[in-house]
């Protein structure tokens, strides 16, 4: 070999092992398949070059990248990949079918291409790509062109199949992070110090903490317990060697604050959090990474909070009206009483309206559970009047108070409608006697009626206390009452605007209300008001 020849070859042989190092630190697929194109394109003094890559099964190759060809051009260089399959063992068969079928598409795309030398790309045995370096008919490529290309190619497969596999792995991962990001339950993940790596949508709706501030931070600092409802929590358990191989799941439970951006801490409001930590072990057994699973308790919490007042509620509420008839029935029967006739009538009429009143609610009762189990129907009746039931409901209670002015005021063209007759008085029942308990100074009540061209509407206006626009997001709520002195005096079991909801949507209708105040500055009390559909 002569001392030119020699030299050529180290500087070949050096090139390589830079373009294997530049190779291997690549894990873009389409960076490295470009940078793989020019090398071979330079190796080898070519003047373009194409990769093509088998697809997932293996069965097809598509062209995945080419160099010194314009992109508008690549379309026609498909047939060279599909028409001349590689096969092993018979490669250097193709190359004059290869070169024929080059001209045919050099000249179809005006390019003066006319050699080509084809190898593949194999990994573990298996042809995962082929490599194109194409010539002009002016030049000529390097000695011994196939050999070289042929170590090249090697290192070339190498570093596709890594880069395939890191592809994968972060698709992989992509799709495990969307997974975890919308999830409906809370999850993040704390590393072996306890500082959270992950944290989802999820979670950052329950706490109040953006995933962004929450990441890189301690656990504790982002889980504030105020009570725990559980024995211990996290640091606890891990200071009592949590986790122990046969209790791999902590579950905590407690009230946790709400991160606020306000500087005012007693301001921040207390959620139910139950939070299932479960550790994760290497092979040594030495925990790397905790995954906590988060659920927001408080509605549940509040519900069985309010399932429990509903019970003494409603023993209460029961027992009212049974004890004072017993009462009154229990003296007019005493055989020593001689009782005046004014006498019988008003404590009949008391034990009448007593027995109205545990008929009201029972009827409430019963609803509610019908509700419950799904077996709540509506009997229809058409030709229902609106204004003479308003009538009817404002006569009756204009008997049971001296405080109250009853009136009503509909228009005379407001249109009968299909409904359930008896539910509606319920709802029209409910709404009267909230605007007389809640406005205990008394006042006008006024029951309203409008005509829209889809839909009536029927308000119930009283003068009394108001509601609260805190209080407002849970009024309708089952078995809720507000937490006000008047509350505390006045009977009742937070059902009546429930059922009335209820009732009203089982019409297509919607119920609603507002304060006084927001029609006119300074005015007490508040508006029911629903509406159904006319036809
Ligand atoms: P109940 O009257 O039996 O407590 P409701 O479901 O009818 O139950 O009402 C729920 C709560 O809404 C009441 O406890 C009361 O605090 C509040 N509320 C209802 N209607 C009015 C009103 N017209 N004015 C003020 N507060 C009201």
């Amino acid at each position: 070999m002569s001392r030119a020849l020699v030299d050529i070859r180290i500087l070949q042989r050096e090139y390589l092992l830079a373009i294997s190092r530049a190779m291997t630190a690549e894990l873009d697929l389409h960076d490295l398949l470009r940078l793989i194109l020019k090398s071979a394109v330079e190796l080898v003094a070519g003047q373009a070059g194409m990769i093509a890559l088998a697809d997932e099964g293996g069965e097809t190759m598509r062209v995945a990248a080419v160099y010194g060809i314009p992109p508008h051009l690549v379309d026609h260089f498909a047939p060279l990949v599909r028409g001349i399959p590689y096969r092993e063992g018979h490669e250097g068969e193709a190359f004059p079918e290869l070169a024929n079928q080059l001209k045919l598409i050099a000249r179809e795309a005006d390019l003066a291409l006319s050699q080509v030398i084809r190898l593949p790309l194999s990994s573990g045995g298996t042809v995962i790509g082929l490599i194109y370096v194409f010539q002009t008919g002016n030049y000529y490529f390097v000695e011994d062109a196939p050999n070289l290309l042929r170590s090249f190619a090697e290192q070339a497969a190498i570093a596709v199949r890594n880069a395939r596999l890191y592809q994968q792995v972060n698709q992989e991962k992509q799709r495990s992070d969307a997974i975890l990001e919308q999830s409906a339950d809370g999850v993040m993940i704390l590393d072996r110090h306890l500082h959270i790596t992950v944290f989802n949508k999820a979670l950052s709706q329950m706490t109040g903490w953006p995933a962004t501030e929450a990441i890189g931070r301690a656990h504790d600092d982002v889980i504030q317990w105020a009570s725990l409802k559980t024995e211990a929590d996290l640091r606890t358990a891990l200071e009592n060697q949590w986790p122990l191989p046969n209790a791999a799941y902590l579950y905590v439970e407690g009230e946790a604050l709400r991160h606020q951006d306000s500087s005012c801490a007693s301001d921040r409001r207390a959620i139910t959090l139950g939070i299932t930590y479960a550790p994760l072990m290497d092979a040594d057994g030495r925990m790397t990474d905790i995954i906590a699973n988060v659920r927001d308790l408080t509605r549940y919490r509040e519900e069985e909070a309010l399932q429990k007042t509903f019970i003494s509620v409603i023993s209460h509420e029961l027992k009212t009206p049974v004890a004072i008839i017993k009462g009154y029935a229990g003296t007019l029967r005493r055989p020593e009483g001689h009782w005046s006739p004014q006498i019988l009538a008003e404590s009949l009429t008391v034990i009448e309206e007593e027995a109205d009143n545990l008929n009201a609610l029972i009827d409430n009762l019963l609803e509610v559970s019908r509700l419950q189990a799904g077996t709540f129907t509506l009997e229809i009746s058409d030709e229902i009047n609106l204004p003479r039931l308003a009538e009817n409901v404002a006569r009756r209670f204009a008997t049971q108070t001296t405080l109250h002015r009853i009136e009503t005021d509909f228009p005379d063209d407001y249109p009968t409608i299909i409904g359930d007759e008896r539910r509606l008085i319920q709802v029209l029942n409910n709404l009267v006697s909230n605007g007389i308990k809640y406005s205990p100074d008394g006042g006008l009540i006024t029951i309203r009626g409008e005509v829209h061209p889809q839909h009536v509407t029927v308000a119930v206006c009283d003068e009394g206390i108001g509601i609260p626009a805190r209080d407002q997001y849970r009024i309708f709520q089952k078995f809720s009452r507000l937490d006000n002195a008047l509350s505390r005096k006045t009977e009742g079991t937070g059902l009546g605007l429930y059922l009335s909801r209820a009732i009203i949507e089982a019409h297509r209708g919607r119920i609603w209300f507002h304060s006084n105040s927001d029609d006119e500055p300074g005015a007490p009390g508040t508006t029911f008001t629903f509406s159904l559909p006319r036809d």
